[in-house]
């Protein structure tokens, strides 16, 4: 009798144990895939290889890169938009000097920093870009105003600063983005293109096929299943008459739509443009049925490549699934992983 009371105890707490596991797995479920977010973020492609790079500077980007990425990460990760975490996590991007972005742009070949930008809503559609601008310190920032302040997806130059301080957008003087490291650049490549073709008045080959593009990006997906995407930069250096890249057109350097994926691109702005690789990576989702690792591949190592284009793209789909392509020898790049756990790569491998 004392027996089966026993095993009957014995069998209810067993019973008991098994229904909490079973729940608690079920709960656990709901709460993981209601609650997908997703980052990724890119601090430029290029020629970025470890024998020239020493511990601490290596160490200087990742930190700077991780803080953005974390920066992006909270913000999704207290429900907020994924337009919020692409626009703070490309403002601190822009403002370390490290990037090709905000604080630290290149040089044009009049020794001025002209920036561009761009943002995308991937819910509605919308989006926002800025090209040319000079006076404007966060240009993502000035980007998002376009979009949801205008009638208009792109403003340019005068216009654009105009557009920034009706929003009450303080403009910064033209030294605010002068570092040494890029105006020596700027005197390196001016030195190369004299003593190659001193008498061409635009030399080509003057942006070779092995520099640095410090542009940066972010693609995000939020816990209500938007995704957007977001592109900053000083251009390429040595950049004359006005000359704008793929990272404030829409479809070239960034690209958003909730059905497919976020895109980010950075390299030969030239080529992108071309070959409209940011909505190319949508289309084939879209309309060819290609998983984003397959499109992102594709576009990046058989489209851009045989183009003779150099650079890399980052893109989440709405899965919270990533895709970090390239064909340089390094892109600065992150992202969150499954467990929200901040994950840097600067080399191929
Ligand atoms: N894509 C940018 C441009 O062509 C350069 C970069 O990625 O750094 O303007």
């Amino acid at each position: 009798m004392n027996e089966s009371i026993f095993q009957a105890c014995f069998r209810l707490f067993l019973y008991f144990g098994v229904w909490v596991v079973v729940v608690g797995f079920v709960y656990s479920q709901e709460l993981v895939s209601g609650s997908r977010i997703g980052i990724a973020i890119h601090g430029g492609a290029g020629t970025i290889l470890k024998e020239n790079m020493s511990p601490e500077e290596e160490e200087t980007y990742r930190a700077e890169l991780r803080e953005a990425l974390l920066v992006g990460y909270e913000i999704l990760k207290g429900g907020g938009s994924s337009l919020d975490a692409v626009e703070k996590a490309i403002n601190i991007l822009e403002d370390s000097p490290l990037f090709n972005a905000g604080k630290g742009a290149v040089f044009t070949n009049s020794g001025t920093n002209e920036l561009d930008a761009s943002i995308m809503d991937g819910k509605t559609l919308n989006a926002g870009a800025v090209a040319a601008v000079k006076h404007t310190k966060n240009p993502i920032s000035l980007a998002r105003l376009v979009m949801e302040k205008s009638p208009h997806v792109m403003l340019v130059g005068e216009g654009a600063a105009v557009f920034a301080e009706k929003l009450g957008m303080k403009p910064v003087p033209q030294e605010y983005f002068y570092t040494e490291k890029r105006w020596l650049q700027l005197q390196k490549i001016k030195a190369r293109e004299k003593s190659v073709a001193p008498d061409k008045p635009v030399p080509r080959g003057s942006q070779s096929r092995t520099e640095k593009f410090g542009t940066v990006g972010v693609v995000a997906l939020d816990q209500d299943g938007n995704l957007a995407a977001g592109t900053s930069t000083g251009g390429m250096t040595n950049k004359r008459f006005g000359r704008v890249g793929d990272s404030p057109i829409i479809g070239a350097g960034t690209y958003a739509n909730n059905q497919t994926c976020a895109v980010s691109a950075t390299g030969h702005g030239e080529y992108f443009i071309r070959g409209v690789i940011a909505y190319d990576v949508s289309a084939l989702m879209q309309y060819g049925g290609l998983s984003l690792a397959e499109a992102a591949d594709k576009v990046i190592r058989e489209k851009l490549g045989a183009m003779g284009g150099s650079g890399g793209i980052i893109a989440i789909d709405r899965e919270g699934n990533i895709a970090m392509p390239f064909n340089t020898a390094g892109m600065y790049r992150g992202y969150m992983d499954r467990n929200g756990k901040p994950v840097i790569r600067i080399y191929r491998d």
